[in-house]
């Protein structure tokens, strides 16, 4: 015990020294990065070099004091005791133990959930099927937001009206057989008849079927070519949907459903067919922004 007393004396000096040694390496540098100062006068250059060798000759002075110092300093003959310290990796607990394999399972998991949202973040941002208020984002349109899904009857059925007004060729008839919800029935010139069920002011669900057919919400045409429109309706329904403009969701949709009065007459635009030479199929699809028809398998 006594021993290891004098030993700290000893390591304190020596770590005092070393201390010293530092503060006047330092000290040689700073002069050093300073440069000439006003107080060395007219011939500074002379008296700089001077205090830089009295400097340099501090350090000299704390280096061989430091290395005396050192030199008394017993070596150690085994590794430092470290006390009870050493005991710390050896938890005898059982349900301590157990926490650490919770720990690194729970890192495990909030890493590859990390992980995981990002890709799902990446993917979200690229198809933004935006039927929540989640993703409309900016701040600045919060304030106006309203419900889509509960308008009054009577807006919604101006809003349908006014779309119906505005084609001569489409007729639309509403009717509420669920409540106050319209299910609204299309007839499009000669070529197919449509039926799409609202929840206010929100496209719920769409049908197509072809001219001839009965038309209720639930059963799919006979016909191919109208369960493939259907199909694509279903996609332009989630297109133009809007959280902050619903009237507009719905007008760009009945503008869509309305460019399909030529299905039968007009040619794809890609391969410049009427029939697809697999499918036999004609183009079934419209695209979105120009509304020009297109195959199914033509439309990229
Ligand atoms: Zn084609």
């Amino acid at each position: 015990m006594n021993n290891s007393a004098i030993n700290v004396d000893q390591l304190n000096s020596a770590l005092n020294s070393l201390r010293v040694l530092r503060s006047s390496v330092s000290h040689v540098f700073e002069t050093l990065s300073n440069g000439l100062r006003a107080d060395h006068g007219e011939d500074g250059k002379d008296k700089f070099l001077l205090e830089l060798q009295e400097l340099l000759n501090n350090v000299n002075i704390n280096l061989r004091d430091l290395e005396q110092t050192v030199n008394g300093l017993p070596i150690p003959t085994a590794p430092f005791n470290l006390g009870t310290t050493s005991f710390l990796s050896h938890e005898t607990t059982q349900d301590r133990q157990a926490l650490y394999t919770q720990l690194v399972n729970s890192y495990k998991w909030t890493d590859k959930i990390h992980e995981y949202s990002s890709f799902a973040h990446t993917l979200l941002s690229q198809n933004s099927l935006k039927r929540s208020y989640i993703n409309s984002g900016s701040t600045k349109r919060r304030g106006k937001l309203q419900s889509n899904h509960n308008v009054a009857p009577l807006q919604v059925d101006n809003v349908i009206n006014n779309i119906d007004r505005s084609y001569s060729d489409m007729k639309i008839t509403i009717s509420r057989p669920f409540a106050s919800n319209a299910v609204v029935q299309i007839n499009l010139s000669h070529v197919l008849k449509a039926v799409v069920a609202f929840k206010g002011l929100l496209m719920e669900w769409v049908m197509v079927k072809g001219y001839g057919e009965s038309l209720d919400l639930w059963s799919e045409s006979r016909h191919f070519v109208f369960r493939k429109v259907t199909e694509n309706a279903h996609a332009a329904m989630l297109h133009f949907y809007s959280p902050t403009l619903p009237e507009l969701a719905v007008r760009s949709f009945m503008t869509w459903l309305h460019s399909y009065v030529n299905l039968f007459s007009e040619p794809c635009k890609r391969c410049s067919c009427h029939l697809h030479h697999t499918s036999l199929l004609p183009p079934a699809w419209r695209d979105f922004r120009t509304l020009e028809p297109f195959h199914d398998e033509c439309k990229q």
